[in-house]
């Protein structure tokens, strides 16, 4: 798919070109990365699936971002070139900040290994006792560095983060996502979902205002699990991509060779956990 505007970047999952002054268009495509890989197959809506999710997500946050004198990047879903309809959005261009911020609820993945080994998540210390799946006392800001294409991101702390953007920028930076995470996991409970944690990224408009940018709480960006299948003390089912991570596990595949191809169960299965997550959390029907 090419479209007659010119491309500004080409992300493992998006497309982002640059439509006239100020504005960009993001593309979702239907790939799915897994352990910074791409792979080899697509799965079918994921592209309209997250988009969708996503501009849903920003009519939900718009009164958080408010009361902290934010706004988010969104200018259209609907005004979008025919050829990419459903999976693009219109957004007001941002000087992005160098930090992804994250927000954990619970212990999951990365963050259990680091409690493994420090018995915190970077410099927040936590209560002895915990397992992957276990609800933290606090939601904790766990930042990570923006890494640069086919590079790992990379865990930071908060001090860290108050040298690359300023303490005041920092403090709002942390303060902002906890929010965000907040109301994202209030809305969510709501819908039988709980969110284990999620990224949320930055950026500043012409004008200095902070804006909240990229996609937000969609099942890439995000750990969403079935409330009523909750257990602590191992790994969540999830609607998110853990079910693909694990499939890879499985295979043997080693993180480093080009991934193996997804059979036909799997691209199902994965797709029909997308789409259960925008269904429940939205209560509307995927077209
Ligand atoms: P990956 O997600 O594959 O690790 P990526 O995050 O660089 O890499 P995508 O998510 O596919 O790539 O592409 C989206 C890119 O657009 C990201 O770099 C994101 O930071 C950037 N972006 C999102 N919103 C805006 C915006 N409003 N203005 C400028 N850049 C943005
Ligand atoms: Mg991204």
């Amino acid at each position: 798919m090419t479209l007659d505007l010119p491309l500004v970047a080409r992300g493992k999952v998006r497309e982002v070109y640059d439509a006239g002054p100020g504005r960009l268009l993001l593309v979702a495509s239907d790939r799915i990365s897994a352990y910074d890989h791409v792979l080899p197959t697509p799965i079918p809506d994921k592209g309209r699936v997250l988009t969708q999710l996503s501009v849903w997500w920003f009519q939900q946050l718009a009164p958080v971002l408010d009361a902290f004198g934010a706004t988010h990047h969104l200018l259209s879903a609907t005004d979008v070139p025919a050829a990419v309809a459903g999976r693009a959005v219109l957004v007001r261009r941002l000087e992005m900040l160098p930090v992804e911020c994250v927000a954990r609820g619970y212990l999951a993945g990365s963050g259990t290994a680091e409690y493994a080994r420090t018995g915190s998540i970077r410099d927040v210390p936590l209560p002895p006792g915990l397992v992957e799946g276990s609800r933290l006392p606090e939601p904790v800001f766990t930042p990570s560095t923006k890494a640069a294409a086919g590079e790992h991101d990379e865990a930071i702390d908060f001090a860290r983060v108050e040298s690359l953007v300023g303490a005041a920028r920092a403090a709002e930076l942390r303060e902002l996502t906890l929010a965000l995470y907040r109301r994202g996991a209030e809305i969510a409970a709501g819908a039988g979902i709980l969110l284990a944690d999620t990224k949320v990224e930055f950026g500043l408009a012409d004008d200095g205002g902070l804006v909240l940018g990229d996609e937000v709480l969609t099942p890439d960006s995000s750990r969403f699990w079935p409330a009523a299948s909750w257990s602590p003390g191992s790994p969540q089912p999830s609607f998110d991509k853990q079910y693909v991570r694990d499939w890879l596990t499985s295979t043997g595949w080693d993180r480093v060779s080009p991934p193996p191809a997804l059979p036909d169960d799997v691209v199902a299965a994965t797709r029909d956990r997308y789409v259960a997550a925008y269904e429940q959390l939205t209560g509307t029907t995927f077209r």
